[in-house]
């Protein structure tokens, strides 16, 4: 009895403490977390973020932002992976906490570069702005007073004096609207953005703002308060370099995607040596395609281009003894003889099968990790077309496979907004003829499983041969990818791993 009302005080005072710590559901996040927090907390709590974000990119790229069904997609995903989803729910401290926590942790990973930096930013910009035009007029009051943005509103006298000027230098605003509407006076700093595309009418320094325009001030506000923080956290980093825990796992963030790793057992054996080259125009990407195309011309690789292009290979299902043949006809057509593949070579690729070395199964590169990792130099064809290409490049590479001009158009407007798996995506639908791709990409491998699984009428892959005439076992074939599992600590392992294998594959 004692316990239990020891606890449920306890209980309480940790209910009390959440709320002065997180009064709103919505943050600015001006203060770092102090508790602590286990690792595994950590990681999951990073990876629901990540997700998160990630959806948030997709919607905004397929919905206008603010619609009905962009607001219900959005407000589904927050629900599900339990993050703040109404402003007005008062219990979601837990929520709280965890929107809190892993906004930070992602600032820590994506702080790293100037392209990370700029995708987190714009996600969180959306995911403020949705958040923030869900509030009530009250609630709204109420934050920008926490955040001190408490803007004056203007009386009514003045409003009065002043409304043939806002009625005409406002657009939408005719003169009974001017008067039910509340404007405020904004410091012109705070108003750049309306004042530039002449939204608000100004007087003496500033901006007279109808309530509806207030969050574009609001973003504008958190727009620089994140990016400096993110250019501040940038700073720090040689000190959380310096952390062994936490350095694995921040890499593995900024490389990751969420989705599941495409590692071989789940395919092994359903492809034949003879499939690849048809496989490769139906059913590849086009960062593998490129890399498959230049294999076949010049038969070599760079090692950049045999660890992308080997490990997926593995991950649709190509077995040792498979990759061993593959790898060595083609390289001994050109300057490799067989014995230097047999010394070299072989032992590489025998080790990305987990067969030699420390005998790590290593699992296929996600879009993430080719998008932001190692870019190609000259001679290289790794990495991503829609990332590392040169526009006019993609442009005439797209031609060259019959993409109609409409199609390339979208792509590249894609590519443009530095949208590179959107644009990926967009290359998928236009080569398989659907309007909706109907999944959010990742991986290369995730790509070559929709294809096939489109291509098969919703079947997985059909067994064929294999490349010494045996017909393979079914019971693979019945083994379908998860597409819902979540990366965990074992593949920034192999991920950190992975560095030293690539010592391996120096020899060009
Ligand atoms: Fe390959 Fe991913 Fe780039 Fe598509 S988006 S080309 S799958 S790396």
């Amino acid at each position: 009895m004692e316990f239990s009302s020891r606890a449920r005080q306890r209980h309480a005072r940790l209910a009390g403490d959440r709320r002065e710590q997180y009064p709103h559901s919505l943050q600015f996040y001006l203060e770092p977390p102090t508790e602590s927090i286990s690792l595994v907390e950590f990681e999951s709590f990073a990876i629901d973020r990540l997700r998160l974000l990630k959806v948030i990119e997709n919607l905004g790229v397929s919905y206008v932002r603010n619609s009905d069904v962009y607001k219900v997609k959005l407000e589904a995903e927050l629900r599900k992976l339990k993050f703040p989803y109404r402003a007005l729910a008062e219990d979601d401290y837990e929520a709280r906490r965890k929107d809190h926590i892993s906004h930070f942790i992602l600032r820590l990973a994506y702080c790293q570069s100037e392209d990370l930096r700029r995708w987190f930013l714009q996600q969180e910009m959306d995911l403020f702005r949705y958040r923030f035009n869900e509030l009530t007029e009250s609630l709204m009051q109420k934050f920008l007073e926490h955040v001190n943005l408490s803007f004056e509103a203007i009386g009514e006298d003045l409003k009065n004096e002043l409304a043939n000027e806002l009625s005409v230098s406002t657009p939408g605003f005719n003169l009974p609207k001017v008067k039910e509407q509340m404007f405020y006076k904004v410091g012109l700093a705070d108003a750049v953005d309306l004042f530039r595309t002449r939204r608000v009418f100004i007087k003496d320094g500033f901006a007279y703002v109808p309530f509806k325009e207030i969050d574009v001030i609001v973003l504008n506000n958190y727009r620089t308060k994140l990016s400096k923080a993110l250019a501040l956290t940038a700073r720090s980093l040689p000190s959380i370099q310096s952390d062994e825990r936490l350095q694995p796992l921040l890499n593995h963030l900024s490389h990751s995607y969420v989705g599941p790793d495409y590692s071989v057992q789940k395919n092994t054996g359903k492809i034949s040596l003879e499939q690849i080259d048809a496989l490769s125009v139906k059913s590849f990407p086009l960062c593998m395609r490129q890399l498959h195309r230049a294999l076949r011309d010049s038969h070599h690789l760079r090692h950049g281009g045999r660890m992308q292009y080997g490990l997926f290979l593995k991950g649709i299902g190509l077995t040792l003894e498979q990759a061993l043949e593959f790898w060595k006809k083609e390289f001994i057509r050109g300057k490799v003889d067989a014995d230097k593949f047999d010394k070299g070579y072989a032992y590489s690729i025998r080790h990305s099968y987990g067969k030699e070395g420390k005998r790590t199964d290593y699992t296929p590169y996600s879009c993430m990790k080719i998008i932001m990792s190692n870019p190609p130099s000259q001679g290289d064809y790794h990495g991503c077309p829609f990332r590392h290409s040169d526009p006019e490049l993609l442009k005439q590479k797209l031609q060259s496979y019959k993409i109609p001009p409409s199609g390339i158009a979208q792509v590249l407007e894609l590519v443009k907004g530095m949208h590179y798996q959107l644009a990926c995506q967009k290359y998928f639908e236009l080569t398989h003829d659907v309007d909706d791709i109907g999944f959010s990409l990742n991986h290369p491998n995730q790509y070559f499983t929709e294809s096939q699984k489109l291509l098969s009428g919703g079947r997985e892959p059909k067994k064929e041969f294999n490349n010494s005439g045996n017909f393979q076992q079914k019971n693979n074939s019945q083994e379908s990818i998860n597409s819902s599992s979540t990366p965990t600590s074992s593949n920034a392992k192999a991920d950190t791993e992975l560095e030293g294998l690539e010592a391996y594959f120096t020899e060009d």
